[in-house]
């Protein structure tokens, strides 16, 4: 059963909608969500890209790497979208701008050789040194 979810950004000029639940759901150490969240780590949670719609503003968009795209609020800087042209049905969101960011399962820590090492994993999901497939 799919319920819709919303979600913004930090100061409310982006929101957006989403049907869940998700397909996936993990923790990224990678330096590039490091560096666009300003984070240690990101929480990202993988929806079908068909049922994403922006209800309030425009994204802005940057090409991190090859073939990926990531969408964020211009006015306030907040990480929201995950796109890679390799997986074209799926988009991920940050769980954090979600406005129930309980709702996702986390179920894997990726990309952790670039973990931070004052970092502690302190739960006992699978760990991948890069992406998790
Ligand atoms: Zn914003
Ligand atoms: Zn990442």
């Amino acid at each position: 059963m799919t319920e819709t979810l919303a979600g913004g950004c930090f100061c409310g000029t982006v929101r957006f909608e989403v049907e869940g639940p998700e397909t996936f759901a993990c923790f990224c150490h990678c330096r590039s969500c490091q560096r666009a969240a300003g984070a240690p780590v990101v929480a990202w949670a993988t929806y079908l890209r068909n049922t994403f719609r922006l209800t309030h503003g425009e994204m802005q968009s940057i090409r991190s790497s090859p073939g990926v795209t990531r969408g964020f609020c211009a006015r306030c800087g907040s990480s929201i979208t995950y796109e890679h042209a390799k997986r074209g049905d799926d988009i991920d969101i940050t769980v954090s701008c979600l406005d129930d960011p309980s709702a996702p399962a986390l179920k894997a820590h990726i990309w952790t050789e670039d973990k931070q090492p004052w970092l502690t994993i302190g739960d006992d999901l699978p760990v991948y040194e890069k992406n998790s497939g």
